[in-house]
């Protein structure tokens, strides 16, 4: 046949990219569903009252160089200074090395939360490294494997400081020295839940027997340097929690919070290498005592064995999280920051205690330097002592400097109308201090002075930190990349398989999209440099905000959540403050369905709602009956109602407008959960079919990467009604408060899902969701017969996901989901999502990235498991002893003796498993109930690693 080059469209101009299944796969796969075309599908799946009418279009589709082209532009727009605001964000010098390999690797970001331990070893052990880290830094007993940022983790302490006093004030004490940024997240967070909250100086104001709890800043804010010892006491004799928020830089050469007595420490890791991205992401820490571990929000890494006894890690206290507790729920934490802390973690093997220590001493030694060049000028320094932070009176000349310094390529802190504030951090240097002299019109260099330690000799540090030999290997960059390459090739992350994760929405992060993140006009802004500085990053949030309303039928956008449960108690504090302002106080009900995901409930909780759980029909859907005499019974109290669309049961329900008319009518606002936006994007709008409010999961939808559990980002869109109260932040007191630490959450993603819809167009981005509603269909047609999907949609399709039932294998055969989800890990794939919403099934989303091959891949290996269990239902193979209870196999399996009744070829290649490229779990299966008993949150001896290792 002669070639014809039209038959090719070039794949950057196709959506070849994110579309998996070619034309003609398209046209295979809609004839096994006896559809004709893609259109007809989506007419029979989408209930017509809810379609979209018209299509969604913008300009032009651009093609990848275009893109990319169009965001060096706008990259360009944004200005590039040495910011020395300090305020918790700082200059900090990525190693290269940890740019590439982790940052910059899909083996590392496209890795989803380690749920499946077996496949997750890899990044499990990075994060167990953070949590070391940080109990190491802090002298304190347990910590988390991160929280979102450093505000929302004083906000959690908060609220974890009142769980566990036995103090029963409803007061907490708040250092005047905070970040202004914390303080106002602390304060947007206690208001409903009715914490009171006193602010001053912890010298002066601080009656320990008024308060169930205090935070202190450390350094402060401003730069002091103060021992909390005492306060600590005071507030332990009166039964109460002492919280530090330390920078974890500075505890390299400061006395330690636990050495202060802390009960909690909190932070943010940002500057171990992690770029400040105009606020974000990075991962904040928080550490406890081991009394308080089971009060501890966040996920918690830990150490147990697997089948053969061998060392494995696995999340721990898991019935700690809010998909299980729900309306018990402590806090709604569920997408971290993984990647991030995983980056933090590797600046602090890279570095070493030494290098750590090295690194902090120069910063200090240059604020030194820099404080006695503008002394030596006649001005005043404060404070006396400090770590890396000054503040400088000049009087009426703040704003003449402050300019100066721009001129001179630095931004400053104003601190009050009189000072100036100066942070350094490890990027500065000799020319840089010459700089801010000259700013402030002195002209020395910096050899001129020779500077003194100006940390009081009370509050150095004399505890080893980071003593695990993991912090001590030769840290040879050769051997360095070897460390975190042996780590990603544990894992299994979307660049081995698809991870069919139901609700999660794995899809591609395309190379292009990522791009830009690291590029340093994205990178290296500060959260609150100047707006004349940030023009780029405006224009970007003005024209995704754009299409983020165009896409949702929302009025107006907030940036700020930086996770879905963010948005979602982002979105119910708007909610809250509309109601408010109508005189409506009162309001405090919210109908919740069963079937919601477990942050919905948690987030209700947070701004004081009551939940009443509404039940779900036989077929799936919401109870109307029951929706309905729930609101009436709430009545005049009824504030809200959460649900999700399609719904959590994978069908696109068309008694939705129903449900909201019936929440409007008693005067409630609906909160429409927009975590399976990838089914909606132009076909049907929340914002026109009822909703009030919904967050977009960008990490799910709009392509920003899972990262192993983090990063994300869960921007809200309102109705005009509610824009008055959307969140404000630092400078903008209106409205329900400041949610995140910084303004727009975490920016530095938004380019992700900026390029995702430049390049994709809105006809592409329409077509992505027909195709990921046909490839879940798909899907459950070709499981027709051996796995029952539970809920369908009237015409009998599913919408962009698909429950299937394996509680029949349980049945018949004891075979379990957990035994499937395992057995899938042989066949090289990660188990879609298990047990939720309903116990004992499986949660299928292939989305549209995936090829007709590896759907068929995908289930190909589930018929196969259904085979292997009806072997087991019908006597061929015991019951025990099989390929399922002992999935997954390893390479430890296949040495010495081989005496089960199936052969080794069908332990480790069952359908779907690649010959050469096959996928080897690097254990058994994890044991979870031994590890939560024997509780171990930090890197064990490295004498194990060894009997590990023979
Ligand atoms: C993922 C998800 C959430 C929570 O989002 P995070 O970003 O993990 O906080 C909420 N609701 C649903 C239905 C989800 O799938």
């Amino acid at each position: 046949m002669p070639f014809k080059a039209t038959d090719y469209l070039p794949y950057d101009f196709a959506n070849r990219r994110h579309i998996g299944p070619s034309p003609d796969e398209m046209g295979d796969m809609l004839k096994l569903l006896g559809t004709g075309s893609l259109d007809a599908l989506i007419d029979e799946t989408v209930p017509d009252e809810i379609r979209r009418k018209e299509p969604l279009v913008w300009e032009r589709a651009k093609s990848e160089r275009e893109v990319l082209y169009h965001m060096r532009r706008t990259a360009e727009k944004n200005k590039v200074l040495h910011s020395l605001i300090g305020q918790g964000y700082h200059g900090t010098v990525t190693p290269p090395a940890i740019q590439r390999n982790i940052l910059e690797n899909p083996a590392w970001y496209t890795a989803y939360t380690p749920y499946q331990p077996e496949i997750s070893q890899g990044r499990l052990e990075a994060l167990l490294n953070f949590q070391t880290m940080v109990c190491d830094l802090t002298g304190l007993e347990i910590a988390n494997a991160s929280l979102l940022d450093e505000s929302t983790a004083c906000a959690e302490a908060m609220t974890m400081a009142q769980r566990v006093a036995k103090s029963k004030s409803k007061a907490f004490f708040i250092d005047e020295n905070c970040h202004p940024q914390n303080i106002a997240v602390m304060r947007t967070r206690a208001e409903p839940l009715d914490i009171e909250l006193v602010i001053g100086d912890p010298e002066a104001d601080l009656d320990a027997t008024a308060v169930f709890g205090a935070i202190f800043q450390y350094p402060g804010t401003y730069g002091h340097l103060r021992d909390f010892t005492d306060q600590i006491s005071a507030l332990h004799d009166a039964k109460a929690i002492g919280v530090i928020a330390a920078d974890p830089l500075s505890l390299t050469l400061l006395k330690e919070p636990g050495a202060m007595g802390a009960d909690i420490a909190v932070g943010s890791t940002q500057r171990f290498g992690v770029p400040e991205g105009y606020g974000g992401p990075h991962a904040a820490y928080m550490a406890t005592k081991e009394a308080y571990k089971r009060a501890m929000p966040g996920r918690l890494v830990g150490v147990s064995i697997d089948a053969r006894g061998n060392r494995a890690y696995r999340l721990a206290l898991q019935t700690r999280e809010q998909h299980i507790r729900r309306e018990k729920a402590t806090s709604n934490v569920c997408t971290a920051q993984a990647l991030l802390a995983v980056m933090a973690s590797m600046y602090a093997v890279f570095h070493g205690p030494d290098g750590l220590r090295a690194i902090a001493q120069r910063i200090h030694r240059k604020t030194v330097r820099m404080a006695e060049g503008l002394e030596s000028m006649g001005l005043k320094v404060e404070p006396e002592t400090f770590f890396d932070t000054i503040t400088v009176e000049v009087g009426h000349l703040q704003s003449v400097i402050m300019q100066s310094g721009v001129q001179h390529g630095l931004n400053f802190r104003k601190v009050g109308d009189t000072k100036i504030g100066i942070t350094l951090d490890e990027r500065v240097r000799p020319e840089t201090i010459e700089a801010v002299w000259q700013s402030f019109g002195l002209t020395r260099t910096d050899e001129d002075f020779t500077p003194r330690y100006r940390v009081p000799q009370s509050m150095v540090r004399t505890s080893d930190f980071l003593t695990h030999p993991v912090f001590h290997m030769n840290r040879a960059e050769q051997e360095m990349t070897r460390y975190m390459r042996r780590l990603a090739d544990r894992d299994l992350a979307l660049d081995r398989a698809m991870i069919p994760l139901g609700s999660c929405t794995m899809k591609l992060n395309s190379a292009a999209e990522m791009m830009p993140v690291t590029w340093s006009e994205f990178s290296l802004i500060h959260p609150f440099a100047p707006a004349d500085q940030t023009e780029g990053y405006k224009e970007l949030i003005d024209d995704l905000s754009d299409k983020l309303c165009q896409i949702t039928g929302y009025d107006a956008i907030s940036m700020q959540p930086n996770s879905g449960a963010q948005g979602e108690y982002a979105g119910l504090l708007t909610i809250r403050a509309y109601h408010k302002a109508n005189g409506d106080d009162h309001r405090n009900i919210c109908l919740i369905p069963t079937s919601a995901h477990g942050t919905n409930p948690a987030s209700a909780q947070m701004v004081g709602y009551k939940v009443v759980v509404v039940n779900s029909a036989e077929n799936g859907d919401i109870d109307v009956e029951d929706f309905r005499n729930k609101a009436e019974a709430a009545g005049d109290n009824l504030a809200a109602c959460m649900i999700t669309y399609p719904s959590t049961h994978g069908v696109f329900e068309a008694t939705v407008t129903e449900v909201c008319q019936i929440t409007h009518d008693f005067g409630g606002q609906v909160y429409m959960d927009g975590a399976n936006m990838n089914a909606m994007v132009g076909v049907s709008q929340p914002g026109k079919i009822g909703g009030d409010v919904s967050h977009l999961n960008l990490h799910k939808t709009f392509c920003i990467p899972h990262g192993g559990g983090g990063p994300g980002m869960g921007p809200i869109g309102v109705k005009s009604h509610l824009i008055p109260h959307l969140s404000g932040h630092l400078d903008d007191d209106s409205g329900s408060g400041a949610v995140s630490a910084a303004p727009f959450g975490s920016p530095s993603l938004l380019p992700i899902s900026w390029a995702y819809c430049l390049m994709m167009g809105g006809e592409g981005l329409t077509q992505a969701t027909k195709v990921a509603i046909l490839s879940a269909n798909y899907i459950a047609k070709r499981l027709e017969g051996a796995f029952d999907v539970l809920y369908k949609g009237p015409n009998g399709r599913v919408a962009h996901e698909c429950i299937i039932d394996t509680r029949p294998l349980k049945d018949s055969a004891g075979v379990t989901v957990d035994d499937v989800a395992k057995r899938l890990i042989d066949c090289g794939f990660h188990a879609p999502t298990m047990s939720f919403p309903v116990p004992g099934t499986l949660m299928i989303e292939p989305t549209e990235s995936e090829t007709k091959a590896e759907l068929d891949r995908f289930c190909d290996a589930m018929l196969a498991i259904y085979a292997e269990a009806k072997d087991i239902e019908e006597g061929r193979i015991d019951r025990e002893n099989n390929p399922l209870k002992n999935a997954p196999h390893t390479v430890e399996d296949l040495v010495g003796d081989w005496d089960r009744p199936y052969t080794r070829e069908q332990a480790c290649y069952p359908p779907g498993a690649f010959r050469v490229d096959k996928y080897w779990s690097p254990v058994n299966r994890v044991d979870n109930a031994y590890g939560d008993r024997n509780l171990i949150c930090a890197c064990p001896p490295m004498e194990s690693y060894q009997d590990a290792a023979e």
